[in-house]
């Protein structure tokens, strides 16, 4: 996950894939096409799947693009489809599914845009060329012709792809102004791809950023949990913030970027911040989906929010930051409400910022059993996000510190462990419940129906299991030795 360039593909090796991706979807495109063409219409693949075929990427969530208009899709693919869905007619999409694979069609578009609008006006146009130049980047107005594999580049994605770089089809500045949220994606790919972007598309994004503002926050949020979420999203997250696009979606987070006091005596929160996302990405197999996990990712983004306004010099030129973990989970949860995420989503993080430095009161393991207790009470059931963040949070370059602070941790979730198998042992039952014990030994509700519980309870935990007519047994003696 380092920040070196990843080096650029040969076109021969492009080609190879892309060649070997679309054998493997040949069944697919072969009938599709054919069904297509013989109703006098054209389909291609399109976009995604074009570029990620290029780079080795296979996966079964197919897109297509047709001059068929959506009532046509539909026809065709009556009788091929195994189910089909209407992604949104106005928007000319048909989705379907095909036994393994999942199908888009969606018409030729030659969509114009009212400048102060937040929606697309959509037209259904009657070109490739005119759909794919009406897309974001170059890597994604790529398109495959079927049944024909009829390659279909038209402003040198392929290049651009073999040098891993985002380029828009046409003028930045024209395709940002016709649909901002381009912006967002351009960070957002480049953290999926691993991509470079543009110079010139750099520039209009820094001259342009204000025009976020005229996208909805639903459609913000989606770009940026794919940013946070993608393999390189430090890449995203770097531009977002060099470009001023950051300062408008997210400004907590450039915010973190604190001018050194003049004693250099603490890091910039905005570095250590990307390093502990990388550190909490490197965690995420402990959990039990493993990763991409959006809540902990940003968990790890927002966790030192609440510095900038906490900050105090202290007289001999020390910093503190008091209460940087409750103000920081409150301008967190303010922020995700901005940004429309669920009651879950923005619940979760926000315990995981509220919490993130309880554990350094753990000193050298000086908690008592009740303060673990708490600790695992309080995270719920973001405890295990909670150890990713507490473990990631410690960036600092003294091995020796680091292995303390990780043994102590390790100390800490051992107990954890011991406890809560200690806590299970409390829940274990006798052999016999209240009703049998009373029909055993012929007596009503008492006190010596608590107290015979609480002896085959005893003998539960002295020797395991019994059967019932063991516990029967063991009832019977302990009534007649009273
Ligand atoms: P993924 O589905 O994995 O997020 P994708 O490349 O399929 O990645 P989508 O957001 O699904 O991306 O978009 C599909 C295609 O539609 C893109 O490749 C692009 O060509 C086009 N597209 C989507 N949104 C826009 C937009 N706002 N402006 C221009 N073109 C777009
Ligand atoms: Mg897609």
């Amino acid at each position: 996950m380092s920040d070196a360039p990843l080096p650029p593909l040969q076109i021969a090796d492009v080609q190879q894939s892309a060649a070997e991706e679309l054998d493997r979807i040949s069944a697919v495109i072969d009938e599709l096409g054919h069904r297509f063409r013989n109703a006098g219409h054209q389909l291609a693949l399109v976009g995604g799947p074009v570029r990620d075929a290029m780079l080795g990427r296979h996966h079964n969530d197919l897109d297509f693009t047709t001059s068929a208009h959506p009532d046509q899709t539909e026809a065709l693919l009556k009788g091929w489809a195994d189910a089909m869905w209407d992604m949104g007619r106005d928007f000319g999409t048909i989705g379907c599914r095909k036994g393994e694979w999942q199908v888009e069609i969606t018409t030729y578009r030659s969509e114009s845009y009212d400048a102060s609008s937040r929606k697309p006006d959509v037209q259904f146009g009657d070109t490739l060329a005119g759909d794919l130049g009406r897309r974001d980047f170059t890597v994604n107005a790529m398109a495959v012709l079927v049944p024909d594999r009829e390659f279909e580049d038209p402003y040198g994605g392929v290049v651009d792809l073999a040098h891993r770089v985002l380029r828009t089809p046409g003028r930045p500045e024209d395709s940002f102004s016709d649909d901002p949220l381009r912006m967002m994606r351009a960070a957002r790919f480049a953290a999926q791809l691993g991509f470079t972007v543009d110079p010139a598309v750099v520039a209009a994004m820094t001259a342009m950023s204000e025009r976020i503002e005229i996208i909805s926050a639903e459609r913000v949020r989606d770009e940026l949990v794919k940013l946070v979420c993608a393999p390189y999203p430090r890449l995203g997250l770097t531009l977002l913030v060099e470009t001023g696009l950051a300062a408008r979606v997210i400004p907590e987070l450039p915010a973190l970027a604190l001018e050194r006091d003049e004693h250099h005596r603490h890091k910039d929160v905005y570095e250590h911040t990307l390093t502990v996302l990388e550190q909490s990405i490197e965690l995420e197999d402990r959990l039990p989906g493993g990763g991409p996990d959006f809540v902990s990712r940003f968990a790890a983004l927002m966790h030192d929010v609440g510095k900038p306004k906490t900050r105090r010099f202290v007289g001999d030129g020390t910093v503190t930051f008091h209460h940087h973990d409750v103000v920081g989970a409150k301008i967190t949860r303010k922020r995700m409400r901005a940004l429309r995420f669920s009651n879950d989503e923005i619940d979760a993080v926000t315990r995981l910022v509220e919490l993130h430095l309880r554990f350094h009161g753990y000193g050298s393991g000086e908690w008592t059993d009740s303060a673990v207790r708490r600790y695992v009470r309080d995270a719920g059931p973001e405890l295990e996000r909670l150890h990713i963040l507490t473990r990631a949070d410690c960036t600092t370059r003294n091995q020796r510190k680091a292995d303390r602070l990780r043994r102590t941790y390790d100390d800490l979730e051992e107990r954890i462990e011991r406890l809560s198998e200690e806590e299970e042992l409390a829940s274990i039952r006798p052999d016999l419940d209240g009703n049998q014990i009373m029909e055993i030994l012929g007596i009503g509700p008492g006190r010596e129906v608590g107290q015979a519980y609480q002896h085959l309870l005893e003998l539960r935990m002295d020797r395991g299991p019994m059967s019932e007519e063991q516990a029967r047994a063991a009832l019977i003696e302990w009534a007649a030795q009273r």
